[in-house]
């Protein structure tokens, strides 16, 4: 269903058919009362269609994003659309010039959604954004990265129960789809509420630009589009065959100590196979981590130091793997990812 209205606003302002126009809305205030605004821009394409919202850095640090959709606003593909692209290249505006995940207030946006109009700092954030955004949209695509010091093979996650979901997430074309539960609170979650179809694109780390994950991005989107007919095309392989996973769990360090990785992101990997090493500072007594389940590494942590229990490699598996109680709690399982990785 296609959300169909002569006059479209956001905060306010009316955005024409035919028109583009870059939107600051109001966000309040900081200590010294500088105004803080969230910028986005509004493709209008002269033909009716689908409205559908981008959006990046929820997650402050997670800057990946922010460089497909600054690429994707330059393509010329965008010169002619049906319908209604709105561009939001960073949602935490307060975390991304604080290069951190949260909000001053300590909140993770991602885990404050619906919000509340007078909540807190990140419940206003995320209100607003689901108000003025998601509310007027048909679909969306939400953009991250791993976490800090993890880096996310290139990834669709999605609510897969939902058949558009599916459908979105096999013509975008990244190598993995994972069909993932939603979090409380996520934007996800609430967007799942409002029956709109969106699918969370996951690729590289924190705080950097990975270039084949940007051009994916970009070519990701741009396939999204062509399938709900903003754009004119077909839709473009991207990648040789698309994994499509049921659960993802992660293995865990079982002793502390400096961690050597023998299996890069995107290896697929069977049960029991070497995944890499903790050993002490002199390189001796060495620890092999092996893989608990089948499936293909989606994500790894990037720093060479590990306490015991911490999360080193996400695997992600085609079949449904029944989540276990915690008896060896070094390969805890979470039916969805690691808390801070969504
Ligand atoms: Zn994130």
């Amino acid at each position: 269903m296609v959300k169909k209205s002569s006059q479209f606003t956001i905060d306010g302002v009316v955005i024409k058919r035919g028109e583009r126009k870059r939107i600051n809305i109001d966000m309040g205030s900081i200590y010294d009362f500088t105004d803080v605004k969230m910028p986005l821009e509004v493709i209008r394409g002269k033909k009716e269609g689908p409205t559908l919202f981008i959006c990046s850095t929820i997650h402050g640090d997670e800057i990946n994003g922010i460089e497909i959709v600054r690429r994707l606003l330059a393509d010329e593909a965008l010169k002619k659309i049906s319908g209604t692209l709105i561009v939001i290249p960073i949602v935490n505006i307060f975390g991304f010039n604080d290069r951190s995940r949260y909000l001053p207030d300590g909140r993770d946006l991602n885990r404050c959604f619906p919000g509340l109009k007078n909540g807190s700092l990140t419940s206003q954030l995320a209100y607003k954004f689901r108000k003025e955004i998601v509310m007027k949209s048909d679909f969306g695509i939400d953009l991250h990265t791993g976490a800090f010091h993890r880096c996310n093979y290139p990834q669709i996650r999605a609510d897969l129960s939902n058949e558009m979901n599916l459908e979105l997430g096999i013509a975008f074309g990244a190598p993995v789809l994972i069909g993932s539960n939603v979090r409380d609170g996520s934007l996800r979650a609430s967007v799942s509420q409002m029956n709109i179809p969106m699918i969370l694109f996951e690729a590289g780390e924190a705080l950097r630009f990975d270039e084949e994950n940007i051009k994916m991005g970009v070519e990701g989107i741009l396939n999204v589009m062509r399938k709900i007919g903003m754009i004119k095309g077909e839709v473009k392989k991207l990648s040789k065959k698309t994994f499509i996973a049921y659960s993802s769990s992660w293995v865990r360090a079982t002793r502390s100590g400096i961690h050597t990785p023998h299996k890069n992101l995107g290896t697929h990997v069977t049960k029991g196979d070497i995944l890499g090493e903790i050993s002490n500072p002199f390189g001796d007594h060495k620890t092999l981590i092996k893989a608990h389940e089948t499936g293909i590494i989606i994500g790894m942590s990037k720093l060479p130091l590990a306490n015991k229990g911490d999360a080193l490699f996400h695997i992600a598996c085609d079949k449904i793997v029944k989540k276990r109680k915690s008896t060896n709690h070094m390969r805890e399982h979470f039916s969805n990812v690691d808390p801070v990785n969504i």
